[in-house]
């Protein structure tokens, strides 16, 4: 009996520099499978817009995989079902793929999946596909690695593929047909790898020329920040060609004859920032990778205890609605339920806000956040989450004032009244606190508070002097400090002593 080898795609919806299929193309009898994984797709943290962008990249590599000469073969179901099921009709000997870390519920089907591929005599060959080392005994070199790993050969597009012409391919499916709502927000990106390449372009020669000055606003951050989440998140693009062709891009620029020009030099600064995101996006999977349970518990279990008992699920519905009274709080919750994105630096604020001006435990606007970021990337979120919630102790405190993000970040509300047309009126000044409005200038300007706009639900000096209390009344106790000490050396940055994760 003549054996197939099998490439299982998850996150890594794409044809370049993907080790597992090129390898396997090399062998007759190669079949590529996508599986809709009922458990996955059954979690609280999965939603329409990720179901909208993975369909997007299937329906690109489907393409791509059929202009090589074979074809994407779908199914839907449980993994080692699926697996057994194809095995019985089309016998396979390998089974090849990426490495992933994701969430708890993708983390026990990965181990499901190997573990049936060991019972049935089948091999399991797992590639690395960014910088996050499985099995890592220390951080020490970790950056090392990382850099090792970045600087490594593009694998090429196999030049073509021969697949068994005998197996049903399956369907891409619609979301209603695994109970999900199926609108499709415009302003998303639309996934998949030719428009991964699309707009890693349009940032290194236009859009990140200012990147580094204007990450941090929402006002300008939409169109200076590369936007290469999503696609790094669904694999759409490896982030070993993303970091090899920004290196390009300096290079090109460094061996101009104008190196002194402001402008160059804006472009070279832009893309040494960028660089070191890349670095940070691996980092902080690594974090997850090497202790699977920050999904659900402090990454410090000095903080356990803080916050918990203390939900109030009133404050919780303001903020989700975005109905704080906040304005620029407010604005960025609408950006996310109509885009999916939204910059570091509110993303930072968003965080900050539930956990100290709201005393809100992570783990539910964590779930909710997840839902609402096309990206979500479960490595990457659940540290960002926590440190931005002070559970880590190893990170500074930053408690965001959302008066002063707007006032830094959007003073003339350009980003602000696009999302809350209710302050269309109100002069710029009022911005940041438009509960401060006198009586006669609220009914002057069409925004009456408690009418058109809500009052603030916190006070925000208040709020923050007693989070700011709590919190530092646990970091400065001799317990904690030592637990801190074994959080930094299991998942603390050696680079130097710059902490990651600012912008
Ligand atoms: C609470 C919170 C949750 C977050 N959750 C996610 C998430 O689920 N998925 C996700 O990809 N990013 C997450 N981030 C990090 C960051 O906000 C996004 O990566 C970034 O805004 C994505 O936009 P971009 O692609 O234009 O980034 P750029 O600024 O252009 O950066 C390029 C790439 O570097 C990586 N990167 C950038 N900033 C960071 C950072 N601070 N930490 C780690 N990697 C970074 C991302 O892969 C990003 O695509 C989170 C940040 C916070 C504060």
């Amino acid at each position: 009996m003549s054996y197939s080898q099998l490439v299982w795609f998850k996150k890594d919806l794409r044809i370049k520099d993907h080790s597992p299929l090129y390898q396997a193309s090399k062998k007759r009898n190669c079949i590529c499978l996508f599986i809709y994984d009922e458990e996955t797709i059954h979690t609280d943290d999965f939603d329409t817009r990720h179901f909208n962008f993975l369909n997007q990249s299937l329906i690109d590599l489907r393409k791509k995989l059929n202009e090589l000469g074979s074809n994407l073969i779908i199914r839907r179901g449980k993994c080692v079902e699926v697996f057994r099921e194809l095995h019985n009709k089309h016998p396979f000997d390998t089974i090849w793929a990426h490495q992933e870390t994701g969430n708890w519920i993708s983390y026990q089907r990965d181990l499901k999946v190997l573990s049936w591929a060991k019972e049935t005599g089948i091999q399991y060959r797992e590639f690395y596909q960014n910088g996050v080392v499985r099995k890592l005994h220390t951080r020490d070199g970790w950056s090392r690695i990382w850099n090792q790993r970045m600087n490594e050969k593009i694998i090429p597009t196999p030049s073509s593929i021969h697949s068994p012409k005998n197996i049903d391919c399956g369907q891409i499916l619609k979301p209603s047909e695994f109970n999900l709502n199926s609108t499709t927000n415009t302003k998303e990106l639309v996934g998949g790898e030719s428009h991964a390449r699309q707009c890693l372009e349009t940032f290194l020669r236009e859009r990140g020329k200012n990147y580094q000055k204007e990450m941090s606003s929402p006002v300008t951050a939409f169109d200076s920040c590369s936007r290469m989440s999503s696609y790094l998140t669904f694999g759409n693009i490896s982030i070993k060609e993303v970091y090899q062709a920004s290196k390009e891009r300096a290079n090109q620029i460094r061996s101009k004859k104008s190196k002194s020009n402001p402008e160059d030099k804006g472009w070279l600064k832009s893309l040494s920032s960028f660089q070191s995101r890349l670095r940070w996006h691996c980092h902080f999977i690594q974090k997850l990778e090497d202790e699977p349970e920050i999904e659900y518990q402090n990454i410090n279990r000095a903080y356990d205890g803080l916050r918990e008992g203390a939900f109030n699920s009133e404050y919780y519905e303001a903020w989700l609605k975005g109905q704080t009274g906040y304005p620029i709080i407010d604005a960025c919750m609408r950006a996310l339920k109509d885009g999916g994105w939204i910059n570091f630096r509110m993303r930072a604020m968003l965080v900050s806000f539930t956990s100290y001006h709201l005393w809100l435990h992570w783990k539910k606007p964590a779930i909710e956040l997840a839902r609402l970021f096309t990206d979500y990337e479960p490595g990457i979120h659940y540290s960002q989450i926590q440190m931005q919630a002070g559970v880590t102790g190893i990170n500074t405190v930053r408690i965001y004032s959302p008066i002063k993000q707007v006032i830094d970040q959007d003073p003339q509300g350009i980003f602000i009244k696009s999302y809350l047309p209710e302050l269309n009126s109100i002069p710029d000044h009022h911005l940041a606190e438009p509960h401060k409005m006198t009586q006669l200038e609220q009914s002057m300007y069409g925004c009456v508070i408690g009418k058109n706009y809500p009052k603030p639900i916190v006070d925000h000096s208040e709020a923050y002097r007693g989070a700011r209390d709590r919190i530092y009344s646990i970091k400065k106790m001799k317990s904690t400090k030592e637990e801190s000490k074994k959080v930094f050396l299991k998942h603390g940055s050696r680079k130097s002593n710059r902490r990651p994760a600012r912008d």
